[in-house]
C-alpha cells in the first residue's frame, strides 16, 4: 500500500531535496518542504526514492555552482531509469544558481523541468501543475520578495531543537567580489509581527533555539508594532522575552552595521549567545578598499574591542578571502597579522573565486598556486586558534542543547553557546533539551563532555555505601 500523507487521505508523493550553501537555503529548503506538504508530498532521504527532486543551489563560489552540474547529470540518469519503468520524476533548480543562469540551465541540461530563483519559490505550487499539464520546462526567477513571505503557508515540517528564522533578505551592498546583490536582490526586512508570530510557532513545535538569518541580517530594520522603526537590536529584545525559546543567534553580520545598540544587546540579553561571526575577509585596507567593504581594518580592531567589553565571554569567527585581484605578499600578512591579534575561536576561508558579473571578475587574477598557498597557511593559523579556544573548555560547564543522537549507543550531540559540538554519553533521552555539561576533553573540531547530572548522581550513589 503506498504510504498516506498525515494531513492528507490520499497516497504520499515523495520529495527530495538537495541543500548547498549557507544556512538561508537551508532555511528555504525547509519552506519548500512545507509549502509542497499540502500537494502530497513528504520528503524522503535520497533522489532515487523521490517523485520530485530540486536542487536548492549556491553561486557564492565557482566550485558551489558547478556541482550542480555534475549532480543534474546524475539525476538525468536516474530520472531516464523512472520513465522507462513507467514511472516519472520532476527536477527543479532552485537558488541562487537558478537566478544567476535561468533558461541556460534547461539548455545544459533538458531533464530539468522548473528552474526557480529564491525570491520566487513560493510559485513551485503553480509551477508543478503547469509542468504536469505539459507546458514543457518552466522558469521564474523574478523578485517578488514580500510576495514569497506572505505567500509561505505555516510550517509544516519538524525543525527539532535549533531552527533557522530568516529576518532579512538580499543586500545593497555590493562588495566587488559578491553575487548576492544579483541573486537575492535589493535589501528586505520581515515586519516584526510576522518575525514574532513565525518564532512563537516554532517555539510552540518544540525549539529552543533560532538562529535570526540575513545576507547581512545586521542591517535589519522595520516597522515595530509601536509604529517606530526597529533595528535588529529591538528585535532580539523582543524575541528574548518569548517564554520557552532559550537560545537566540543571528548570522551574518557586516561590521559596518554593528551599531552601539547591538552591541550593548549582547551585554544585556543572557538568551544571545556569546558567539558572533563578524565577516571581515581582509586584514589589508588596500584589499578592504577594492572589495568595497567600507570599513578598514583599525575600524574591525576596535569594533571588537567595544563588543568583548560589552560581553565578556563572548567568542568571534569570522569569513576571510585569499587571493583577491591585486592582493601582495604585504596584504596578505596584514590579513595574518589582524588573525593573529584577533584571535578567532572559529572561521571559514576560501579562495577568491571569480564570479561572472562582478566588478573583481574582470581584474587581473593572482595565480592559483599563490591562492592555494596563502589559504594553507592562514588556514594553518585559524585551526591553531580553534584548538587553542576548544582546549580553553576543558573543565568549564557549558549547558548544552542536544539535537541528535551520537555514533555510540546512548550517546547524543548537541551544542555549546560558542556553536562547538558536544558530545556525552547517556545524553539520547535528553535530545531536545538543554543541559548542564562539564567539558572533559576537547577535540580539533568537538568537545566531549559528562552530564553534570549523572555525575552529581554518581557522587550522591557513593556516598551513600
Ligand atoms: N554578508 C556577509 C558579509 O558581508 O561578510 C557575507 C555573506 S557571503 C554570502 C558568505 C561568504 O562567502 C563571504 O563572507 C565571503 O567570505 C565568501 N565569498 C563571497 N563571494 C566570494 C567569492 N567570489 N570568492 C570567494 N569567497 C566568496
Ligand atoms: Fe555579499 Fe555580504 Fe558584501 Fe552583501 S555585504 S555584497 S552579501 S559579501
Amino acid at each position: 500500500m503506498p504510504a498516506v500523507n498525515p494531513h492528507y487521505e490520499w497516497p504520499m508523493r515523495k520529495l527530495f531535496i538537495k541543500t548547498y550553501g549557507c544556512q538561508m537555503n537551508v532555511y528555504d529548503s525547509h519552506r519548500m518542504a512545507d509549502l509542497l506538504a499540502p500537494l502530497g508530498y513528504g520528503v524522503v532521504r535520497t533522489p532515487e526514492e523521490a517523485d520530485m527532486v530540486i536542487l536548492n543551489t549556491c553561486h557564492i563560489r565557482e566550485k558551489a555552482a558547478e556541482k550542480v552540474y555534475s549532480e543534474l547529470g546524475r539525476l538525468r540518469v536516474l530520472k531516464n531509469a523512472k520513465v522507462e519503468a513507467g514511472g516519472k520524476m520532476l527536477i527543479a533548480v532552485a537558488g541562487c544558481v537558478a537566478q544567476a543562469e535561468g533558461a541556460e540551465i534547461v539548455a545544459r541540461q533538458p531533464a530539468v523541468d522548473m528552474v526557480v530563483g529564491p525570491q520566487s519559490y513560493h510559485r513551485l505550487p503553480e509551477m508543478i501543475a503547469r509542468v504536469t499539464r505539459g507546458a514543457g520546462a518552466v522558469l521564474e526567477t523574478e523578485f517578488p520578495v514580500e510576495e514569497k513571505f506572505d505567500s509561505l503557508p505555516e510550517e509544516e515540517m519538524p525543525r527539532g531543537a535549533s531552527a533557522f528564522l530568516t529576518v532579512q533578505e538580499g543586500c545593497d551592498k555590493f562588495c566587488t567580489f559578491c553575487v548576492v546583490p544579483y541573486t537575492r536582490g535589493a535589501e528586505f526586512s520581515r515586519p516584526v509581527a510576522d518575525i514574532e508570530t513565525e518564532a512563537r510557532r516554532l517555539v510552540d513545535s518544540g525549539v529552543r533555539e533560532i538562529t535570526l538569518l540575513g545576507q547581512n541580517v545586521n542591517a535589519y530594520h522595520s516597522d515595530g508594532p509601536d509604529g517606530k522603526a526597529w533595528g535588529l537590536a529591538h528585535l532580539i529584545r523582543a524575541l528574548a522575552k518569548i517564554d520557552g525559546l532559550e537560545r537566540l543567534r543571528y548570522t551574518t553580520s557586516h561590521p559596518r552595521d554593528m551599531d552601539d545598540e547591538l552591541i550593548a544587546v549582547h551585554g544585556e540579553i543572557e538568551k544571545l549567545m556569546p558567539y558572533l561571526h563578524l565577516a571581515v575577509q581582509s586584514g589589508s585596507d588596500r584589499v578592504l578598499s577594492a572589495m568595497n567593504r567600507q570599513h578598514k581594518r583599525e575600524d574591525y580592531f576596535k569594533l571588537v574591542a567595544r563588543i568583548r567589553a560589552a560581553r565578556k565571554d563572548i567568542a568571534l569567527s569570522s569569513d576571510f578571502i585569499v587571493g583577491f585581484p591585486g592582493e601582495t605578499d604585504k596584504d596578505f600578512d596584514d590579513t595574518m597579522d589582524l588573525v593573529r591579534q584577533v584571535c578567532f575561536a572559529g572561521a571559514f576561508s576560501f579562495k577568491y573565486s571569480p564570479r561572472p558579473g562582478t566588478p573583481a571578475s574582470s581584474e587581473r587574477q593572482i595565480p592559483e598556486e599563490v591562492k592555494d598557498a596563502r589559504l594553507q597557511k592562514l588556514q594553518a593559523l585559524l585551526f591553531e586558534q580553534q584548538r587553542a579556544f576548544n582546549k580553553s573548555c576543558e573543565d568549564r560547564i557549558f549547558s548544552v542543547l542536544f539535537e541528535s543522537a551520537g555514533r555510540k549507543e546512548g550517546q547524543a550531540v548537541g551544542r555549546s553557546p560558542y556553536l562547538q559540538p558536544v558530545h556525552a554519553d547517556g545524553a539520547l533521552p535528553l535530545i531536545g533539551e538543554l543541559h548542564e555539561v562539564r567539558i572533559v576533553a576537547a577535540l580539533p573540531n568537538s568537545l566531549k563532555g559528562v552530564l553534570v547530572e549523572a555525575e552529581y548522581s554518581t557522587r550522591v550513589g557513593e556516598s551513600a555505601h
